[in-house]
């Protein structure tokens, strides 16, 4: 694979390590395929190098057979033959010595717990988060081989006395004795290896001496005879000068305990009594850590480009400069369209990638003064300082989307983005960074409301209505108080005797104003505003009502299909309050289909398995909606307990134009069949598409050209005219 740049983490954190991140192997020992290629390719990314094994037997083996070692286990717990925890145990016993990190869901939070006691370095939630496991990686990693020297110390510490010399020396502190004035009277060959220095430049000087200039006063203190002889046990923090390294210091923790020394040791005549014993551990790595964590406040961790709090703090810099030069600095407020779709269909860890690519495309058109930020998700913020007019932001923008002509490749999809831009100009459309940034992002919700990409400066009119947006999702709050949603039914009927098989609940919103709004006008910002779960039960509740008194009139389809959101179903409580409300209307489960999408399957494969098992068992069948347009796996048709395959109209659209698409059709069509799954296919609009889904032997077919989604009274009259035939 081609690896343009690591993760910064590792980068950074290879360099204190002083080994690369690309010389780390790891070994990923995790059955779902899916899951392991998503972190494999995630951890190649970063520069490690992975194994991957599928069950524990041959993760183990794996460990033993391999020339080169590995520096890490990545542990799922759940495995086909022995658990996580046998894993652990096992290479325990056979003297694998490696961190281990645990990567496990929800549900196997106990079983994490217990990893971590059998010695598991840490645990990492799946779904996992980028930043949040490769820092935990980096840090295993680190600590395991502070660990290792330390140990391999410890370990000879309690071998034989006359190893002392040698132990004092080959310690990984530096080992050092002052006398009551604070002279270094005995220092081990550590001080070579760390600080550059041999053992006579030292001895006989004061310790101070050795500290970097800027700790000096403070050490001069720490080291006093009267501070000295307060209390038994010192420890402070100080930058000791070194000639082995470039930056001319390194970082210690120097313990200082007052001693009494041997008869033998002390000076002839019996001066030197009162001595100190002294431990300079070198944190240098841990402060590499720590600054890291600290370029991490400021950082985005997957881009690697400053974060809003950084940019918070450039545009102030930049303001005070403009102010006292009379000069305008631009705000722009960055977005990708339609990238919630890009996400669906590359996958959480392709699409990562694409928003890094994105990212290095648009520092690749600005110029040395500018910074660009990532404000959150695929929301970017950029900061132009000496801009005269309007003109030179354009120019920029245009930059920007010349750069974007060219598709984005990732794993070998790729993808037009496009994007639009919301900007603030100084000192005209707001006088802080705070007001900017806010003023910026007024602009870019106005200019999308407003429909298309594009860009659009702030006017003083947009902030007046306040944020658009705010309004319209105070709006659909309201609507869902206000009961101003509608359900509309299509009909799913059989393909050969062209009976209602089932109906489709799809929401509309009857807008006081604006009318009746098809969902995809407000379903986004009903996920934006929390509200999707709300509106899903809304729904559902409505369509349990319906069904109930279909029932009661004799009339009622075999199955309504009610579509849920993924954002729905991952709440904790989804099934037992889906189940509920099915009970509240004595609504039979049987009756009752979920639409989900595929991409629901990368997200928490196991979560998700959980629930819709759950949901089965109850006697609720599972639709899979969409078909084939984004990640579609055939490994989870078999693992999950799938009733029906919904065909997307893309492909039914693609029927009398490409011929291409016939053999997807068809391969979707055969191997729903091989695994006995009920057939729907959507959006069938013409007879000639009908034809080719009868020939290929589909099951059912949804479409205008049976019937559009029907109000609720419509509906019913066509399930009576039904009854009659
Ligand atoms: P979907 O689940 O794929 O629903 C099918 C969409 O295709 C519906 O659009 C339907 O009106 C439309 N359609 C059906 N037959 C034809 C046809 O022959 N030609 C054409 N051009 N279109 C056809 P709609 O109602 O606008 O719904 C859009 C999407 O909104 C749905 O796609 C579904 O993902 C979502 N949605 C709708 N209702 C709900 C709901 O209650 N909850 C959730 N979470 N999502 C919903
Ligand atoms: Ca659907
Ligand atoms: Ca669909």
């Amino acid at each position: 694979m081609t690896c343009s740049r690591n993760a910064p983490i590792s980068e950074s954190h290879a360099q204190g390590g002083g080994q690369r991140a690309d010389e780390r192997r790891l070994l990923i020992v995790e059955d779902d395929p899916v899951f392991a290629a998503s972190l494999r390719y995630l951890l190649n990314h970063a520069g490690f190098q992975t194994e991957i094994a599928t069950d524990g037997g041959s993760g183990l083996a794996l460990l033993a057979t391999t020339s080169a070692p590995f520096d890490l286990l990545l542990l799922d717990i759940d495995l086909p033959d022995i658990s996580g925890h046998d894993v652990i145990r096992l290479a325990r016993e056979r003297g694998f010595d490696l961190p281990v990190i645990v990567v496990s869901g929800d549900s196997e939070i106990d079983a994490a717990i217990q990893a971590l006691r059998l010695g598991a370095m840490d645990f990492v939630r799946k779904p996992f988060e980028t930043e949040i496991l490769l820092y935990a990686i980096n840090r295993a990693l680190a600590q395991s081989r502070l660990e290792r020297e330390h140990s391999a110390a410890q370990l000879r510490v309690n071998r034989s006395e006359r190893l002392h010399r040698f132990l004092v020396d080959a310690s990984p502190d530096i080992i050092f004795i002052l006398d009551q004035t604070g002279r270094v009277t005995f220092v081990n060959q550590r001080l070579k290896v760390l600080l550059g220095l041999d053992e006579a430049t030292v001895v006989g000087r004061h310790f101070s001496r050795m500290v970097h200039t800027h700790d000096r006063q403070r050490a001069r203190y720490a080291f006093s005879a009267e501070k000295l002889s307060e209390t038994a046990l010192h420890s402070f923090e100080l930058r000791l000068k070194s000639q082995a390294d470039a930056p001319g210091f390194r970082y210690f923790e120097v313990n200082l305990a007052a001693i009494g020394l041997p008869e033998q040791a002390a000076g002839e005549a019996g001066e030197g009594r009162d001595h100190y014993y002294g431990v300079a551990r070198d944190t240098t790595a841990r402060r590499e850590v720590e600054a890291l964590t600290n370029y991490h406040a400021n950082h985005d961790a997957l881009t690697g480009l400053p974060n809003r709090v950084l940019f918070r703090d450039h545009l102030a810099l930049a303001l005070i400069r403009a102010r006292r030069n009379n000069e305008q600095v631009a705000v722009l407020h960055l977005n990708l369209d339609r990238f919630k779709h890009v996400n669906d269909r590359f996958g959480h860890a392709h699409a990562d990638e694409l928003l890094r690519q994105v990212g290095e495309r648009i520092q690749g058109c600005l110029r040395g003064g500018d910074t660009l930020a990532r404000f959150v998700g695929d929301e970017f913020l950029l900061l132009n300082s000496f801009v005269w007019s309007e003109r030179d932001v354009l120019l920029i923008i245009d930059r920007i989307n010349r750069e974007f002509g060219a598709p984005f490749t990732v794993a070998d999809k790729s993808a037009h983005l496009t994007m639009s831009a919301g900007i603030a100009l100084f000192p005209q459309h707001g006088e802080t960074a705070d007001e900017l940034i806010r003023h910026a992002n007024i602009a870019l919700y106005h200019g999308r409301l407003s429909g298309g990409h594009g860009h659009s400066f702030f006017m003083p009119e947009m902030g007046e209505s306040t944020d658009q947006r705010l309004q319209l999702q105070g709006e659909l709050r309201q609507a869902i108080e206000q009961d101003q949603f509608v359900l509309f039914y299509q009909p799913q009927v059989g393909l050969r005797d062209r009976r209602i098989r089932g109906v489709e609940a799809l929401v509309r919103w009857n807008h006081p104003q604006r009318g009746l709004l098809p969902p995809g006008d407000f379903l986004a910002l009903a996920e934006d505003a929390h509200l999707i779960v709300s509106l899903d039960e809304w729904v559902t509740r409505e369509a349990c009502k319906a069904l109930r008194e279909w029932t009661r009139l004799g009339i009622a389809p075999p199955r309504v299909a009610i579509n849920i959101s993924p954002r729905h179903l991952e709440e904790a409580d989804f099934v037992e309050r889906f189940l509920a409300l099915l009970a509240e209307y004595q609504v039979d489960p049987n009756r009752i289909e979920v639409e989900v999408t595929e991409n629901l399957f990368i997200r928490d494969p196991s979560m998700v398995a959980l629930k819709l098992q759950s949901l089965a068992a109850h006697g609720v069948m599972i639709a899979i909606d969409d078909f084939g347009t984004q990640y579609s796996s055939l490994s989870y048709l078999q693992k999950f307990p799938i009733h029906t395959l919904k065909i997307d109209k893309s492909f039914v659209w693609e029927i009398d134009r490409e011929y291409r698409q016939h053999a997807i059709i068809k391969a979707i069509i055969s191997i729903a069949h091989g695994l006995e799954l009920n057939l729907v296919a959507e959006g069938v609009e013409t007879d000639e598409q009908l034809r080719f889904l009868e020939i290929q032997g589909c099951d059912e077919i949804q479409g205008y050209l049976i019937s559009k989604p029907l109000p609720r009274a419509a509906l019913e009259g066509l399930m009576r005219q039904e009854q009659q035939t």
